[in-house]
């Protein structure tokens, strides 16, 4: 077989590197200056966005090093029984792509992950001199985000901190038992144990040290892992309870959820049809609430039956139409978290209500120019002048909300 030259390599690493979700892909309309006379594309390959600790969106070299793995994980298509192109990109070869889509503007950063080649410390340590070699010899500024092998020695972690800005290891499945039964050499309680490890040294390293009274540079970006989910039967209440235990228990700055895509010649043990994408959607919805909104994990789904996020409504809203009783709030008396628990207002229409109504009483007009959809706000408030009297208790309120948001989107 002729050896691949990096650009083939680079087709092959980076389409391989597309199950990750830790970093979303932009959805720009796809441009392709080989084809034309044009300048830029589009559609590079290996480029994808991301947001950057700050908030801003940056463009990433989205890569493996390589994809080949000595674990034969079920739902993976590098996987060591799958029939695909391999390719490995030597060191040089990464610092190199790096730092020359960096030069020419393509990317501000890179996101590095790999197979298990050989041993979990031996990839990890290649990932690590990446880092090392992009930031010490080269002094690239960039942001860097690793993946962490699990089973590496914790002194790898602990360089691979030094170095990047974000840190993640994947905990791959919602439980235990789908781990053991569809990644069989991989051990849950290594996974939180590397997980617990790199808390422990991000904490450690944010207190100053006695010597020189500063912080020590340590994953700035924090941790983050990522799930798939519909691979295995658990259902969304498991899987928000294992994302809240996550959050908790390792200081997560994301959990990603990642629909399962089938692959070929997958396993027996496997769906054949992938979830539907607004499931992914209602988790990353579900997620933001008990992040942001001051949801309990076990409140978000109670009362629904089978756990599962109902596809055809936000969870905010399906808790509302749930819980009327906690309905008509006050926008001109409500504290923050009550008015939080309003479907159609978010956490900057919260904010602006409670500055505005410092000044003056609000009116629904005003809630309107605030918030995104005044229809689904509407039955759940009270404001100046208007009351929504039976309007919250309705039977076909739910219907009402979705044929007005429907006609809404149309315009
Ligand atoms: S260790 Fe990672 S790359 Fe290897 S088979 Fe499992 S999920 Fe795929």
């Amino acid at each position: 077989m002729s050896a691949l030259t990096t650009r083939e390599k680079l087709a092959i690493l980076s389409d391989a590197a597309k199950y990750d979700a830790s970093c979303a892909t932009s959805r720009a309309p796809k441009r392709n200056s080989l084809k034309s006379s044009g300048l830029g594309s589009t559609q590079a390959m290996g480029i994808c966005h991301s947001y950057a600790p700050d908030g801003r969106c940056i463009s990433l070299l989205k890569i493996l090093l390589t994809n080949f793995c000595i674990y034969d994980c079920r739902y993976c298509i590098n996987r060591s029984s799958s029939n695909v192109a391999r390719a490995r990109f030597s060191i040089d070869e990464v610092v190199r792509l790096t730092m020359e889509f960096y030069k020419r503007n393509y990317v501000e950063g890179l996101f590095l992950s790999s197979g298990v080649i050989r041993s979990p410390d031996e990839t990890m340590g290649e990932l690590v001199e990446v880092a090392r070699r992009l930031r010490v010899e080269e002094k690239f500024n960039g942001y860097i985000h690793l993946k962490t092998i699990p089973e590496c020695d914790a002194g790898l972690v602990e360089l691979a901190g030094q170095y990047a800005d974000r840190l993640s290891i994947n905990v791959e499945l919602p439980t235990d038992e789908g781990v053991l039964r569809l990644a069989p050499e991989k051990r849950p309680a290594t996974i939180r144990k590397s997980m617990a490890t790199l808390r422990m040294k991000m904490e450690e390293k944010s207190e100053p040290t006695l010597r020189t009274g500063k912080r020590q540079r340590f994953a700035p970006g924090g941790q983050s892992t990522q799930m798939i989910i519909g691979a295995d039967a658990t259902a969304d209440a498991g899987i928000l309870k294992t994302s809240a235990r996550l959050y908790g228990s390792y200081h997560l700055r994301r959990v990603y959820y990642s629909a399962f895509s089938p692959i070929p010649d997958a396993s027996s043990s496997l769906p054949l049809v992938k979830p539907p994408l607004m499931r992914e959607h209602r988790l990353y919805q579900a997620d933001w609430l008990m992040r942001f909104y001051g949801f309990a994990e076990n409140e978000i789904l109670d009362g629904q039956p089978e756990g599962m996020l109902d596809l055809a409504i936000d969870p905010k809203l399906a808790w509302s139409l749930r819980h009327r009783a906690a309905f008509p709030v006050d926008v001109n008396r409500a504290d923050r978290e009550s008015l939080l628990r309003v479907p159609g207002l978010g956490a900057k229409a919260v904010k602006r209500i409670l500055e505005t109504r410092r000044h003056r009483r609000l009116r629904l007009e005003d809630v309107g120019r605030i918030c995104q959809s005044i229809a689904k706000v509407r039955p759940f408030i009270v404001a100046e002048g208007w009351q929504p009297g039976k309007l919250t208790d309705t039977v076909d309120l739910r219907e009402k909300i979705v044929n007005s948001c429907e006609q809404l989107s149309l315009f």
